[in-house]
């Protein structure tokens, strides 16, 4: 099985070469614990999920390790802090525990390491002494920046030069600086924000510094895939090839650079500093997360993906569709064919219209066919849950108790006895709107959930 992946780095299609094939290393950026995760941030979850369930079909479930971090050193963590009036870490694991929670009803599997930013400051402040040893990076004033012009390849991943990096990025000014493009690797802390002794005096260190440092540590020096959105290009994965090379005398740090799409709402990115968020703990009050899983899942991990009623409804329904055929055991035999389609860059929709017809043979067809089914949804995280759980959660989605469903079919039914079918249509609908589906059969008329 030879999977091919697009490299940001560079800007190819390409076949996916491993660097050991008995250990697969690949990092993706997690999450800041800030605020509320959001369905944004969802996407870049599901999307490396879906990988590293691809990575282990091709290589073996134990031959390839995940990291994924939580950055819980950030200047936004210790203004919300201030905001809130909330000690740091009562917001960092309140957060935590929100994304434990998505990851979980998105049905993510754990990474095999999920480091945090706060448990490797020690390697972080050696890592910058050894840049500045080595005369990548100065200290001035407490604070200690990563000097751009020493290293000759920036801009590479972003597929810019200095000039135009300059010009078109939001560069922080600091007087600090000698040049606008420096970036931090450690700043000191006020008394009362959270802070390390360093030689530079208490401080804390730089969000890239921190990938750099974690990914070294538990995968190496140099990897097979580093992943994360698509507005981590630049500067923060920019900023971490600089550091990690300079300081390993590498010619690169991972070897495939993959980035998600954005989720936009009304096509405009989803973020917090835009104010058109969703959290995953709201989104998850409204649809199953095995919805949410298939709708993030519905378009190419590449091209931009908008975040609508219309697109879970149509997800609902698919899933519902599905699950008539849901089997609890079945032989995990052959991989079905349509695996094909996610190891050509993670073709989803290609997949996902496979399934379809996967359904369509083995609704008619004989125990394999469903087997083979039920095998290809496993295989993107579809069907975790039984389908009494499904059931639970239509039900769920009804505001409506069963006693009223039924006095309302009843007396659709006495309307047409009457002959009143205007009435009788009108209960139909009112039901259907209420998430109840009628459906006439001969002389019987049963219901379930849409
Ligand atoms: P953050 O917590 O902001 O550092 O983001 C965590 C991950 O979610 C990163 O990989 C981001 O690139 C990704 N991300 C944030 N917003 C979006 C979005 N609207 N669409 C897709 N990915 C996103
Ligand atoms: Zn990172």
């Amino acid at each position: 099985m030879n999977l091919k992946i697009s490299n940001t780095l560079s800007k190819k299609k390409e076949l996916f070469k491993p660097i050991n094939s008995k250990n697969i290393t690949m990092y993706a950026c997690g999450p800041t614990v800030y605020d509320s995760p959001h369905v944004g941030n969802a996407r870049s979850l599901v999307v490396f999920d879906l990988l590293f369930r691809i990575l282990k079909k091709i290589y073996g479930d134990k031959n390839v390790t995940y990291v994924r971090n939580i950055t819980d050193i950030d200047d936004k963590i210790i203004d919300i802090a201030k905001e809130k009036n909330l000690p740091i870490n009562k917001i960092t694991e309140e957060v935590t525990k929100q994304f434990h929670d998505a990851c979980k009803n998105l049905n993510c599997l754990e990474p095999t390491v999920e480091p945090k930013a706060t448990g490797h400051v020690n390697e972080m402040v050696k890592m910058t002494n050894s840049l500045i040893e080595k005369g990548f990076a100065y200290e001035n004033d407490g604070h200690v920046y990563f000097s751009v012009s020493s290293f000759k390849d920036y801009g590479k991943l972003s597929n810019k030069n200095l000039d135009e990096l300059k010009a078109g990025s939001r560069v922080e000014v600091s007087v600090h600086k000698k040049n606008p493009l420096d970036f931090v690797l450690w700043k000191p802390s006020q008394e009362k924000d959270p802070g390390w002794d360093s030689p530079w005096g208490r401080g804390r260190p730089g969000w890239h510094l921190e990938c750099s440092v974690m990914s070294e540590k538990y995968l190496s020096k140099e990897f097979d895939i580093h992943g994360g959105g698509l507005d981590l290009v630049f500067p923060h994965h920019e900023n971490e090839i600089a550091q990690s090379c300079s300081n390993n005398s590498t010619s690169k740090m991972a070897n495939y650079w993959i980035h998600n799409g954005f989720l936009t709402m009304n096509k405009e990115k989803m973020s917090k500093s835009l104010g058109n968020i969703v959290s995953i703990t709201d989104a998850l009050k409204h649809y199953n997360g095995q919805v949410i899983r298939l709708a993030l899942l519905s378009s190419h991990y590449k091209q931009p993906l908008d975040w609508n009623e219309k697109l879970l409804d149509q997800q609902k329904k698919t899933l519902d569709k599905w699950y008539s055929l849901y089997e609890e055991n079945y032989d995990q035999k052959k991989i079905p064919n349509c695996f094909e389609s996610l190891l050509d860059d993670l073709n989803t929709p290609e997949y996902i219209s496979k399934l379809h017809e996967l359904y369509n043979e083995a609704f008619n067809g004989d125990k394999d066919k469903k087997e083979n089914f039920n095998y290809a949804c496993r295989l993107i995280g579809l069907f975790n849950e039984n389908k009494k759980s499904w059931e639970n959660y239509k039900k769920k989605s009804v505001k409506i108790s069963e006693k009223i469903i039924i006095n309302k079919i009843n007396e659709r039914l006495e309307a047409r006895k009457k002959g009143d079918f205007k009435l009788a249509d009108k209960i139909r609908i009112e039901l259907l709107n209420e998430g109840v589906l009628i459906e006439d059969k001969k002389d019987e008329t049963s219901w379930k959930y849409k």
